[in-house]
C-alpha cells in the first residue's frame, strides 16, 4: 500500500519539492500512526520548501509542520486507535517526516487529541499560526492584560497568526486595532473582530525610542522596526508578545519601553511549548475561538498546490489559514 507526501529533497543547493509515493517503512519511527486527513501551509512551511531558511535540517524529508487526523496503530499509553489527533511543530519538517502526506508516524507524546468541538480540517484551519495566536493571547492575559486595559494592537492582520489572534481577542471582549499593508481587505478584518485598521507603513520604519502610549498589548507576528515601533508606542505595564518575523528578524529599537515604562515583551515559541502550555492552549482555542470567523479565514487546497501557496505567502497574496486536503 502506497501513500502521498510531499517530499523535500536538496540538490546542489537547491530545494525542491514534489508528490511522491511512498510506503509505510518510509516512515520515521514512532508509537502512533496516523491516517491523515489535513494539514496546512503556515509562513514556516513556505520558508521549508522554498529554501529561504534551513528549516529541513536532513533531506530528504516529508515537509508539513502540522497535521491532524484518525489514529490507525498505536503502540503509546493513552492514545488509542480511532482518536481524533492533531500535531504541531517539534521535530516535524525539521528532522521528522511531516504533515504534507496521506499518512505519519511520530511519538505520541508529540499529537494533542483534537477537543470535540473541531473537525480534523478546523484543526487545520487553526493550525500552526492559529496555536500561536492562541499562546499569544495566553501570554498577554499572564501579563495582566484585560480589556479594561485598553486597545490590542495585532499586526500583520491578514496574515494567519494575525487573523486568528484577532478573532480570539475580539470574541474575548478586546477593542482590537488591526495593522496591515492590505487595507482594502478591511471588510475582512472587521468581519474578524477589529475595531480599527491602521497602515503597517505607520511602523515599519525606523521610528522614535519612546512615543506616546498607545497600546495595553500587542501580538506581534512581524518584527524589526515594525516591534520597535509598537514597543515604543505600548503604555505604562502593557506586553507585547513577539513570534515572528515577516518584515524581519531585527529589533532595532532601545530599551526605553522596558526602563521607563516597565513594558514586557513576552517571546512566544510554538516548535518546543511544553506540553502542558500546547493542552492549554487548544482547551482555549475550544472555548474561545468562533468556528463561524475561523471558517472566513479558510480556503482549502490539495497537495499538489501548497508549493504555488507557498511562493504567494512570500508576495503577501495570502489572505488568513491554508488548509492542505491531503486526500484531495
Ligand atoms: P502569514 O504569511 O500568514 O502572515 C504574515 C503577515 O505579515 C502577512 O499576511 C502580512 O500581513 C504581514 N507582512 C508580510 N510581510 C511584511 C513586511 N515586509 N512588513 C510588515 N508586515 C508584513 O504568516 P503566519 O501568520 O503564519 O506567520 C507570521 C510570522 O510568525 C512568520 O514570521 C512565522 O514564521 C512566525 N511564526 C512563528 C511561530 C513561533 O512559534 N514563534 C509560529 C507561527 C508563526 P498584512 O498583509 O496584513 O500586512
Amino acid at each position: 500500500m502506497t501513500f502521498k507526501a510531499l517530499l523535500a529533497t536538496k540538490s546542489e543547493g537547491q530545494v525542491s519539492a514534489s508528490i511522491v509515493d511512498l510506503q509505510e517503512q518510509d516512515l520515521m519511527p514512532g508509537d502512533v500512526t496516523v491516517r491523515v486527513e489535513y494539514s496546512t501551509v503556515n509562513y514556516k512551511d513556505a520558508l521549508a520548501i522554498s529554501g529561504r531558511a534551513e528549516v529541513i535540517r536532513q533531506f530528504p524529508l516529508i515537509a508539513g509542520i502540522d497535521f491532524a487526523g484518525v489514529v490507525e496503530a498505536s503502540q503509546h499509553p493513552g492514545i488509542a486507535v480511532g482518536d481524533r489527533v492533531l500535531a504541531n511543530g517539534r521535530g516535524l519538517s525539521q528532522t521528522h517526516h511531516g504533515g504534507f502526506a496521506q499518512k505519519a508516524r511520530v511519538n505520541g507524546d508529540w499529537l494533542v487529541k483534537i477537543p470535540e468541538v473541531f473537525s480534523t480540517q478546523d484543526a487545520m484551519a487553526i493550525g500552526t499560526a492559529g496555536y500561536t495566536a492562541m499562546l499569544s493571547v495566553l501570554a498577554l492575559e499572564h501579563g495582566g492584560i484585560t480589556p479594561a486595559r485598553g486597545d490590542v494592537l495585532v499586526t500583520g492582520a491578514n496574515g494567519g497568526v494575525g487573523s486568528i489572534a484577532i478573532a480570539i481577542l475580539s470574541g474575548l471582549g478586546y477593542r482590537v486595532v488591526a495593522s496591515t499593508g492590505r487595507i482594502d481587505e478591511h471588510e475582512y478584518l472587521t468581519g474578524l473582530g477589529a475595531a480599527q485598521i491602521i497602515d503597517r507603513r505607520t511602523l515599519s520604519e525606523k521610528g522614535a525610542p519612546i512615543a506616546p502610549e498607545k497600546w495595553a498589548g500587542a501580538v506581534d507576528s512581524v518584527g524589526s522596526h515594525t516591534l520597535a515601533n509598537v514597543l515604543a508606542q505600548t503604555q505604562y505595564r502593557g506586553v507585547v508578545t513577539a513570534c515572528g518575523l515577516a518584515q524581519g528578524l531585527d529589533l532595532p529599537g532601545s530599551v526605553l519601553p522596558f526602563i521607563l515604562r516597565n513594558v514586557t515583551l513576552a517571546g512566544i515559541d510554538s516548535v518546543n511549548a511544553p506540553r502542558e502550555a500546547r493542552l492549554q492552549a487548544w482547551s482555549r482555542l475550544a472555548s474561545d475561538l468562533d468556528l463561524g470567523k475561523l471558517a472566513r479565514t479558510t480556503q482549502v487546497v490539495g497537495l499538489a498546490e501548497v508549493p504555488a501557496v507557498a511562493g504567494r505567502i512570500f508576495e503577501g497574496k495570502v489572505r488568513g489559514r491554508v488548509v492542505v486536503d491531503v486526500n484531495a
